[in-house]
């Protein structure tokens, strides 16, 4: 058997191995700040609907209170022309007006009732819902529940959260980048030799690999393949000590000795 073979698969897999320890620095910090990003996206939007309502109450009381307005200024007038009102009809045509006017402003009072009525619910709702924070009981609080100035908290401290492990993942990838670039110039060049060299070795790796598993070439370990602990037959434990490799029968990862992996990270360094 060819041993060199072998070799230089291993000390692929070293190198694979070494940027993967790199990115397994920051694993699980891009998850996390995705994570903090969604809650931040939907607290928003729960922020935005309501200040979008509040900013439509107001607008809308505006409105009313300025129809409130002119009727009471045109009912003054009617009155006013009534003093002067020359005979019954005249005088009763105004009345009609003035009654006109007084349904108009019934109606915007009942308008901002409801909007008043609206806004104490929220109230209420915010009130229960403090209480349920004060006797820790979360889960019971639904997202009407929430007090505004809860939501602003959660908000700021998700941003900032999420602003920390931002700064954190990127001094990692600035102190990491110079080493994970020469790795990668060494993977490159590594590939090309075992694709001359040893080309089918190379697709069964890129197959393991393409699978996800991430370490293809593994160490004999304890009689056994150390990628699942299946156990390899004692007849092929000489070939790996003598330097070759055996294809596991249960996860067909490639076994060597833990010697190849050494000589591979004394070449390396
Ligand atoms: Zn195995």
């Amino acid at each position: 058997m060819d041993h060199t073979k072998i070799n230089l698969i291993v000390r692929l897999q070293h190198l694979d191995n070494q940027i993967e320890n790199i990115e397994s620095l920051q694993k699980g910090l891009p998850e996390e700040i995705e994570a903090l990003r969604e809650d931040i996206t939907f607290i928003t939007r729960q922020i935005e609907a309501r200040e979008k309502i509040s900013e439509e109450y107001r607008k809308t009381r505006e409105r009313l209170n300025k129809t409130i307005e002119n009727c009471k200024a045109k009912i003054k007038s009617f009155k006013d022309k009534q003093t002067l009102a020359r005979n019954n009809k005249e005088y009763d045509a105004l009345s009609k007006q003035i009654e006109y006017e007084e349904k108009e402003i019934a109606q915007a009072e009942i308008q901002l009732q409801d909007i008043s009525h609206n806004e104490e619910k929220a109230e209420e709702l915010q009130d229960q819902g403090r209480q349920l924070i004060a006797e820790n009981r979360y889960d019971e609080i639904s997202e009407d529940m929430m007090p505004n100035d809860v939501l602003a908290q959660q908000l700021d401290d998700l941003k900032k959260q999420a602003k920390q492990k931002q700064e954190e993942l990127e001094s990692i990838v600035v102190e990491t980048s110079g080493a994970v670039s020469t790795l990668k110039e060494k993977i490159t060049v590594q590939r090309k030799i075992v694709e001359a060299e040893a080309k089918r070795l190379l697709s069964k790796y890129d197959h393991l690999k393409n699978g996800n598993i991430q370490n293809a070439v593994v160490k004999l370990h304890r009689h056994a393949c150390s990628g699942c602990n299946t156990r390899v037959p004692t007849n092929r434990h000489t070939l790996i000590v003598q330097g070759g490799f055996y294809l596991c029968e249960s996860c067909g990862r490639i076994v060597v000795h833990e010697k190849l992996f050494e000589e591979a990270a004394s070449e390396n360094n």
